[in-house]
């Protein structure tokens, strides 16, 4: 298994490869998925130089932030948000990629504390309409925007989805794509929109091809999950 350092390298290698290959100059950022694995495995790629890492469940993460106190890590949370988490998910996390009801929204602004920064929050969209998924309908984008916007402890800065996994490269493309279009034009409206995340270990390249600025990568660089 090669280091941690080599594996972080050679991921951001393939980020940057294909960022310049879909012509584009900014920058792509790799959010680490961290999830099930160890503090240690976290502490490792972080002593390489990655930053950001993302949880799925609140429990898991504090846990382990506590653990790595020490460092100056960036947190975010990308599984679905259950309401009774939100205050934990509010005062232990920088960003929740997984906001997809007012519900949530108006608890995260109540609970974030006036000392820190504002939470910054993702719009999960549902782009496939799957049933089973957490996200909101591509509908509804609008009316939730409004609402994070309304609330000083809370920051908007774009956009979260998770294609269906099991659909070919063109229909994923489909949806992709359909994120790129309700980013742009979000971003037209909120100046503080600056992210739209999508693509993980499996389709990162295409992802990037259809404007994702933020990668969420668990597999590709840790290897496989227990
Ligand atoms: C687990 C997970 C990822 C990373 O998946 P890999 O295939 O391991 O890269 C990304 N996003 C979300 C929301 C996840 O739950």
């Amino acid at each position: 298994m090669p280091s941690p350092r080599h594996r972080l390298d050679a991921l951001l290698q393939r980020i940057n490869t294909a960022t310049r290959a879909a012509g584009r100059s900014d920058h792509v950022s790799l959010l680490a998925v961290s999830k099930t694995q160890s503090a240690d495995a976290i502490r490792a790629l972080a002593g390489a130089g990655q930053q950001a890492f993302g949880e799925n469940y609140v429990q898991e993460a504090i846990a382990k932030q506590a653990a790595l106190h020490d460092l100056t890590l960036q947190w975010h949370l990308i599984g679905h948000l259950q309401s009774n988490k939100a205050r934990e998910a509010a005062q232990h996390f920088d960003w929740v990629h997984s906001v997809d009801r007012t519900s949530v929204i108006d608890a995260l602004a109540r609970h974030r504390p006036d000392t820190r920064a504002p939470l910054n929050l993702l719009i999960q969209v549902n782009i496939d309409a799957e049933d089973s998924k957490s996200g909101c309908r591509p509908e509804a984008i609008d009316e939730l925007a409004a609402r994070i916007a309304q609330h000083g402890t809370l920051c908007l800065r774009g956009l979260m989805a998770i294609p269906t996994p099991e659909h070919h490269p063109q229909q994923r493309a489909d949806s992709f794509s359909r994120m790129q279009q309700a980013f742009v034009a979000l971003r037209s409206t909120y100046s503080s929109i600056d992210t739209l995340s999508m693509g993980m270990s499996a389709d990162f390249e295409q992802a990037i091809s259809y404007g994702a600025t933020m990668v969420r990568i668990g597999t590709a660089l840790f290897g496989p999950r227990e």
